[in-house]
């Protein structure tokens, strides 16, 4: 036996077993902040300029990090909000990335010069940026999440590739006809992003999608549990820490007790192992 297993709990060997045997998922996200400088028609967390940042301290995150390698967690998420709103993101991301492979989601629409020499360094680390982008139609693009959004994106894009930074496209909304996703893949490879490095998903109705009814309803049953901290607390997915009408949703709310890590995670394998038998993650949808 280790000595890191030896200094684990019960609850913590509990949640070691359920993330190697994939009942927890092996990705720990953070969502930095809840503020952003787009205003998109189905965001989740109904983020805008003024919305309340909810920020997650960065020493919180990298206290989370350090717990997470101990849990047996194999990578990180960070989301939002916009992290690159988050001043010392940067070097931040590298930290985290010293800890576990990150992923870290981002509408691509703040990359000045200045940025750009920031980020440089993080292709030489484990880190993944994924860029939101919904059409090849800059017109159907921008409908969605803001004007000039498309002609950022695919500025950024072929720079940040130009880095070296490992990225991925991220487009939300399933219903694209087959000639729209052609469209959209030639672009993103034109831009040099690999079709392996696409993801497509569907709108999820909570947030800002509500009203309109876009996209599809979903419970936890049809989400993978993924712990997700919050500065509301801890959450079943990244999914799951929404905002309706300025207030935020706890339906799927896990604990408000973030660390030490192993009680939110712990809180999560007892749901997952109340659960009964079943067809359960039929829709499968991943945040990244
Ligand atoms: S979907 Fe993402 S980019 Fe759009 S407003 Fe929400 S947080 Fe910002």
């Amino acid at each position: 036996m280790s000595a890191t297993a030896e200094a684990l709990s019960p609850a913590a060997e509990a949640v070691r077993g359920a993330i190697a045997d994939g009942r927890i998922g092996d990705r720990l996200w953070l969502y930095s902040n809840y503020h952003c400088n787009l205003t998109c028609a189905y965001c989740l967390t109904e983020s805008a300029p003024r919305s309340p940042r909810r920020l997650l301290d960065p020493e919180e995150m990298i206290a989370a990090a350090d717990e997470a390698v101990k849990l047996g967690f194999g990578r990180l998420g960070v989301t939002g909000g916009e992290p690159f709103l988050i001043k010392e993101l940067p070097e931040l991301i590298a930290e985290l990335s010293r800890r576990l492979p990150v992923i870290l989601n981002t509408n691509a629409t703040l990359f000045t010069d200045k940025l750009l020499a920031r980020v440089a360094p993080l292709a030489e680390l484990p880190v993944t940026f994924q860029i939101s982008l919904d059409s090849a139609d800059p017109e159907a693009n921008d409908e969605l999440r803001g004007p000039r959004n498309f002609a950022k994106v695919v500025d950024a894009i072929p720079k940040l590739v130009e880095l070296g930074i490992d990225l991925r496209v991220a487009t939300t909304g399933d219903d694209r006809s087959p000639e729209e996703m052609e469209r959209l893949c030639a672009l993103h490879l034109e831009l040099g992003v690999p079709e392996d490095h696409h993801l497509v998903r569907p709108i999820v109705n909570r947030g800002r999608a509500l009203p309109g009814q876009m996209g599809i309803h979903m419970t936890s049953r049809e989400l993978q549990p993924e712990l997700t901290l919050s500065a509301e607390g801890a959450f079943w997915s990244p999914f799951a820490p929404t905002v309706f009408e300025g207030r935020s949703d706890t339906d799927l709310l896990v604990s408000r007790q973030r660390l030490p890590l192993e009680v939110p995670a712990a809180a999560m394998l007892s749901i997952v192992d109340s659960d009964p038998e079943g067809p359960d993650l039929s829709l499968g949808i991943r945040c990244g």
